[in-house]
């Protein structure tokens, strides 16, 4: 393919955008501070038009030099700049995918609710807080106890959730959000968190993964289990049906990663939508016959999109997650799945191992679900810091 992509950040997920984009011969350049990012590792630049841009993937400059050197421009993060994308966005033969309107109403939680909720998709209770002790308590007398109160912008594995148990906790919510712009969610009683995965073709065309289930630990996703299981099988098309009706509602290609809660009686609220790949897609490199990856690609370019059926009956992914500076827990984790059948390890070459950090990922395929947990076994049993 001769067109050049750009994207604007350079972690796991760019990463994997520019090992699907080889297969297709897609040229790439990464917008992100260093030489090693983990996406800029794997490219060499083929001519020096396409070398990478060292900065920060919020810096005008930077997005602009970034902008001359490309056909269309992407994001793998949602904490952009997006007036300066919205900019350039007629300068570039592609444009910007997806819409810069697009990512500025998702990078604000409290603005992307309000857009999910008059657009007529199901989203639980909220409000708007000011950062004050009155207003908060306001809100607990509306909301009930427990709730959630969450920081509207830059929020991701949870940094930015504080969980209000007891007003006493308030000053403390407010120490650790600071000067962070707040709204409040009442809280979900969910039975299991699940997401899909939409893409959407710059015609409109729009095609869903299976749902999943995603678990999370500790306000970071642990691990996703392929297809979701439920007692009602309608769940799964009613999954993909909502998270469909959302993607419709914003402009611009791509894929969309859209999470959503699942009560016991059924009932569907959408939690967060991420105009980007996502974590619970990962998966569909080893178990579906297109991944994420490619069709985000393929979506952006214009490209037909491929299918997004499961080529395997079932599939997890376990998320490898640092638990202190020691790498080397992360390698002992890696190998042994290198012994695990249907076991594919994917490490993001991240320079430093942190608490909470996401290091790489696991994907396991099996022929059945009692043989999946067969195998994912010995890997929950030897992750880093213990088990869960
Ligand atoms: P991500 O890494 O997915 O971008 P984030 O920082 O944007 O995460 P959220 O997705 O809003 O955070 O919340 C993180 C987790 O906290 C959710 O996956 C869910 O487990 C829990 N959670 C969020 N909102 C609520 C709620 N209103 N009620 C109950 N639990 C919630
Ligand atoms: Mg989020
Ligand atoms: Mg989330």
């Amino acid at each position: 393919m001769d067109k050049t992509v750009g994207i604007l950040g350079g972690g796991q997920l760019g990463r994997m955008l520019a090992a699907a984009a080889s297969l297709l011969n897609i040229d790439v350049v990464i917008l992100d501070s260093g030489d090693h990012a983990p996406a800029k590792q794997i490219l060499t630049p083929r001519r020096p038009e396409t070398s990478h841009v060292d900065g920060s993937f919020t810096d005008p400059v930077k997005i602009r030099e970034l902008a001359a050197k490309v056909d269309v421009l992407t994001v793998e993060i949602e904490h952009v700049e997006a007036n300066v994308l919205e900019e350039v966005e007629s300068s570039l033969p592609l444009g910007v995918h997806p819409r810069p309107s697009t990512i500025r109403i998702i990078q604000d939680k409290f603005v992307q609710k309000e857009h999910l909720r008059k657009a007529g998709s199901p989203v639980s209770e909220y409000l708007p807080v000011q950062p004050s002790a009155e207003s908060i308590s306001d809100v607990a007398s509306k909301l009930g106890l427990p709730f959630m109160l969450k920081s509207r912008t830059l929020a991701y594995d949870g940094r930015g959730n504080f969980v209000i148990r007891d007003l006493s906790q308030v000053e403390e919510a407010l120490s650790v959000l600071k000067d962070r712009p707040l709204y409040a969610e009442k809280w979900v009683p969910f039975f299991k968190e699940i997401a899909v995965v939409v893409v959407r073709s710059t015609t409109g065309e729009i095609v869903s993964y299976p749902a999943v289930e995603t678990v999370h630990k500790d306000n970071i996703c642990h691990l996703v289990f392929a297809p979701l299981r439920s007692r009602d099988p309608a769940v799964q098309t009613r999954a993909r049906v909502a998270a469909e009706a959302a993607i419709k509602t914003f402009e611009g290609a791509g894929v969309f990663g859209v999470e959503m809660f699942l009560l016991s009686d059924g009932t569907i609220y959408l939690n967060e939508i991420a105009p980007r790949p996502h974590n619970s897609g990962h998966f569909t490199i080893e178990a579906c016959e297109t991944s994420q990856y490619e069709n985000h690609l393929r979506a952006i370019l214009s490209l037909p999109l491929g299918s997004t059926a499961l080529k395997v009956p079932s599939a997890a992914m376990l998320n490898i997650i640092g638990a202190s500076s020691n790498y080397q827990e992360i390698l002992t984790l890696s190998q042994r799945a290198l012994s695990i059948q249907g076991a594919s390890v994917h490490l993001y070459g991240k320079s430093e191992c942190r608490k909470g950090r996401k290091m790489g990922h696991i994907t396991v395929v099996a022929p059945s679900d009692a043989e999946l947990r067969r195998r994912l076994r010995p890997l929950l049993e030897i992750l880093p810091g213990g088990s869960p």
